[in-house]
């Protein structure tokens, strides 16, 4: 069902009224990794809405290599999030990591996100598959592309069609970075499949450092959207801190990816 050789217009996912990924406009998605109080979620939101981002990003439900790390607020972080959209007019992306609550996470959010430590979970992939909302599949960590095909094909053969893939860096030998970003995921995956194309430049490379060069470098591979994780004081972030962007630097990033656009 992802397959180019089944449908050859690229696919245009719908996630609200106004907004949708896969068309024209390069969509950006962002926001801190977690939901940690309102102030931060709702400061989170209007700064990345100053810098003219689309869509707001922040986990509930955490996904964390270690059992003693923060695990998220849960519900809480749900309820805080839809606050942050009211006062915004930004749509939320949200991970949900189990069948269990999907339908909740699904009750609030305007796009679901599966992670990459779950991008094989396919009792979870089924049951995204059940529900009527736009689901974001990050790639796992060391999944090939065939094999990431096949994760979009288990949400798609349940009936839900609007997957959009993410591409969030995968394991090399190399330690220099978190995880090594193929950028040539998208030129590869946008030869396979219809399917629009997010990159992950925070999870890809794990430094502030390294996000902008990435994002510039994505849109120019032909990325439908980004992905970035934004924190207003990333040095006290209760996750991924070090891969956070500062808002400033953030409007930044923005800035420039308008100067392209307009020069496309
Ligand atoms: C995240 O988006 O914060 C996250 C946990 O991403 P990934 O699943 O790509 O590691
Ligand atoms: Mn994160």
């Amino acid at each position: 069902l992802a397959s180019k050789e089944v449908k050859k217009e690229p696919s245009v996912v719908r996630i609200s009224d106004t907004l949708s990924i896969g068309g024209k406009e390069l969509v950006v998605m962002a926001g801190p990794c977690s939901v940690e109080n309102e102030e931060q979620i709702i400061e989170s939101a209007k700064a990345v809405k100053a810098a003219g981002a689309q869509m707001l990003r922040g986990g509930a439900f955490k996904p964390r290599t270690s059992p003693y790390s923060f695990q998220g607020l849960e519900e809480e972080g749900l309820k805080l999030l839809a606050k942050a959209r009211d006062l915004t007019g930004l749509p939320f992306v949200t991970e949900v990591i189990d069948p269990e609550s999907v339908d909740l996470v699904a009750s609030y959010s305007d796009m679901l996100q599966i992670g990459a430590r779950n991008a094989q979970n396919f009792a979870l992939l089924k049951k995204v598959g059940q529900i009527n909302k736009p689901i974001l599949l990050k790639r796992g960590m060391s999944m090939t592309i065939q094999e990431f095909l096949m994760s979009a094909e288990y949400i798609m053969s349940e009936g839900n069609q609007s997957v959009i893939l993410c591409e969030r860096g995968i394991r090399t030998f190399e330690t220099a970075t978190r995880n090594t970003l193929d950028l040539s995921a998208i030129p590869v995956l946008k030869s396979k499949t219809h399917l629009p194309v997010v990159i992950d430049p925070s999870h890809g490379t794990g430094n502030y450092h390294y996000i902008a060069p990435m994002s510039y470098a994505a849109v120019a591979a032909g990325a439908d959207g980004l992905i970035i994780e934004v924190h207003p004081d990333p040095e006290k972030a209760s996750s991924d801190g070090p891969q956070s962007l500062k808002p400033k630097k953030f409007q930044a990033l923005m800035d420039r990816l308008r100067l392209f656009a307009e020069a496309a």
